[in-house]
Formats: C-alpha cells, sequence, structure tokens
C-alpha cells in the first residue's frame, strides 16, 4: 500500500486524481495499510489546506415537526423523539447567538431551520434581517441550511449577505430511497445548483453510518467531487431512539477515518469539516481527523445533541498542531 499511496500522492500533487479502483482499496483497507493512507491524506491536506482548522458553530434555529421522513433524523415529525420542538427563532436571538459564536471565535456560524424549505413572508424575512445585521454587526460569515431553496429565495439570501448555503445530500443516490422518500435526491441537488447560481459558495456533505456500502460512500464522494462544492461536512450516526436507525451500527473509528481520508484523495482542494457523530463515533481518536485530511471542525453543540466544551476542542486542534482560521 504505501507505494501505490506514494503514486497517488505524486499524482494528485500534478493535478491528477484517484481512481475508482484506488478509492475502493482506501475505503478496504485495513491494519498498517491505514497508516500510510492517513499519512497520504495529511500531506494532501497540509498541502493545499495549510495547517488552518476551520471552526464552525451552529443554531438550531426552528426545531421539529419536519415534514420529511429522513430515517436518521430526531427532528422529523414522522417519529416519537422527544427532540426539542419550537418556531423559528427571533431576529434578535438568532443574532445574539451569532455575536456569540463570533466571541468564541468561530468564523462560520450556521442559521439551521427544520423542514423541507423555509416558509416565504415571515420567516423567510426574519432570516434575512438577522443574516444582514450579523453581517453589519460581527466578523462572521453567516451560512444558513433552511432545506430545499428556489430561485428568488437563493437570491435572497445571497443578497442579504449568507456567505455560503449548507445543504447535504446525506448519501449516495442509490441509497437515498432507503433513507427518505418524502422528497427526491434531484430536489437536494437542484438546491446546490441553485444556491451556486446565486453567488453562494456551497457547503454539501452527508451522514455515513447509515447502512450504506462500502462502494456507496465511494459513489458519494464521486458525485460530490463532481458538483464542485466549497466544502463538504462529514457527519457520522448518532443513532437516536425512536427513529427507524435507532439500532444502527456505529462507525468503528477507523472506518469513520478512512471516509475522511478517501474524500481529502477525491476532492484535495475542499475544505473537508467533520461534524456531527465525531465524539460517539471517534471517541479518542478524535484528533486523528486531521491526520486523515479534514481541515476544519464543527465546534459548540449540535442541533439536537451537545458538543463538547470549546476549550477542549481548541486544545485538541492545537495539540494536533492546527491552528484555528476562517471556513
Ligand atoms: S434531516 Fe432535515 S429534512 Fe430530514 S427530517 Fe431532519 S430536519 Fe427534516
Amino acid at each position: 500500500m504505501r507505494n501505490e499511496i506514494l503514486n497517488i500522492i505524486d499524482r494528485i500533487l500534478g493535478g491528477g486524481c484517484l481512481t475508482e479502483p484506488e478509492g475502493r482499496r482506501i475505503l478496504q483497507a485495513s491494519g498498517a495499510d491505514i497508516g500510510w493512507i492517513l499519512a497520504g491524506a495529511q500531506q494532501l491536506r497540509e498541502t493545499f489546506c495549510g495547517n488552518q482548522a476551520g471552526l464552525c458553530m451552529i443554531v438550531n434555529a426552528k426545531s421539529g415537526h419536519c415534514s420529511e421522513d429522513c430515517r436518521f433524523c430526531a427532528q422529523s415529525s414522522h417519529y416519537q423523539t422527544g427532540a426539542p420542538v419550537f418556531p423559528l427563532k427571533t431576529r434578535q436571538q438568532l443574532v445574539s447567538e451569532a455575536r456569540q459564536a463570533d466571541q468564541r471565535g468561530a468564523r462560520c456560524f450556521g442559521i439551521v431551520t427544520s423542514g423541507a424549505r423555509i416558509q416565504p413572508g415571515a420567516e423567510l424575512e426574519c432570516v434575512l434581517d438577522a443574516l444582514r445585521e450579523i453581517r453589519a454587526t460581527t466578523g462572521i460569515a453567516p451560512s444558513a441550511s433552511l432545506g430545499l431553496l428556489d430561485a428568488a429565495t437563493a437570491a435572497a439570501l445571497a443578497d442579504a449577505g449568507c456567505v455560503t448555503y449548507h445543504h447535504n445530500l446525506e448519501t449516495a443516490r442509490s441509497y437515498f430511497p432507503q433513507i427518505c422518500t418524502t422528497h427526491d435526491y434531484a430536489e437536494d441537488l437542484e438546491t446546490v445548483r441553485v444556491a451556486k447560481a446565486a453567488g453562494m459558495k456551497v457547503c454539501c456533505g452527508g451522514l455515513f453510518g447509515l447502512g450504506e456500502s462500502v462502494e456507496q460512500r465511494l459513489e458519494f464522494g464521486l458525485t460530490l467531487q463532481d458538483l464542485d462544492i466549497d466544502s463538504v461536512p462529514i457527519n457520522f450516526l448518532n443513532p437516536v431512539a425512536g427513529t427507524p436507525l435507532a439500532n444502527a451500527r456505529p462507525l468503528e473509528p477507523m472506518e469513520a477515518l478512512k471516509i475522511v481520508a478517501l474524500y481529502r484523495y477525491l476532492m484535495p482542494h475542499r475544505h473537508i469539516t467533520v461534524c456531527g457523530g465525531r465524539g460517539s463515533t471517534l471517541g479518542d481518536f478524535q484528533s486523528w481527523v486531521f491526520h486523515a485530511g479534514a481541515s476544519g471542525m464543527m465546534v459548540g453543540d449540535y442541533l439536537t445533541t451537545p458538543g463538547r466544551q470549546l476549550s477542549d476542542d481548541l486544545r485538541m486542534v492545537t495539540d494536533a498542531g492546527m491552528k484555528y482560521a476562517c471556513c
């Protein structure tokens, strides 16, 4: 594996690409071979992204009662999970939370709402007002994750100062019907295209440990590679009681790290951010995400579960030889 990785690195540094058989071998590697794979991913991350860890924070701006049936999600109205349910927070609340994130060192702050899409009218106007105020009064680069988008809403968000639109595809197209039946993969892809066309950066990734195959992890990475997006959030399933995936087998830490590494080989120039499920899946291996090629991570609380103490995460970043930076 060592010589194969050295050849792959030379090719990628020279502008070439990882091949599909190589991607398969990365995901199927075991033992000491994983060490060579991670070393190569780290070299690519250092070359293309440096030692800057982009830290982002999110606010759960509207929680629960979602019409969609994503089988992993605590916020779907199809399942009884006991997750918080509340309507859209006020502009003042959203701005106040962005200011707190700014003071805690995050440069990227995401406003995340449950539901298939943001409602036009009062809901959308509230988010637009909050985005304008965050841009005007903080050093934060705001992002939004409001579900499916049409062109007019995307243009309004970009005009209000939304720097990045976040929209996950969740999984490979071939596995998506096993995960969500209330909307089509094509709608998610269209949302990514609409957000890009409006001039926003796009943050688009997914969730692993849903029961997808190794082949589907590769398929998904190739889809993301084709979309030419700016950053790729990688989440690992933290099973939620009450959802159909409550008893899903958690990924092994090395399995999760191989996914991060594969995506660095596939998308060497992109920001790769490890988000939800970091602690529950990686445990003592959390800092290894940077050795596996990640260039950032989400800090603070997740949507419906608490995160680690920020001071612990910041220490981990510096112990891994990284500095904090803008996403
Ligand atoms: S992942 Fe998003 S769209 Fe799917 S159920 Fe949860 S909140 Fe709704």
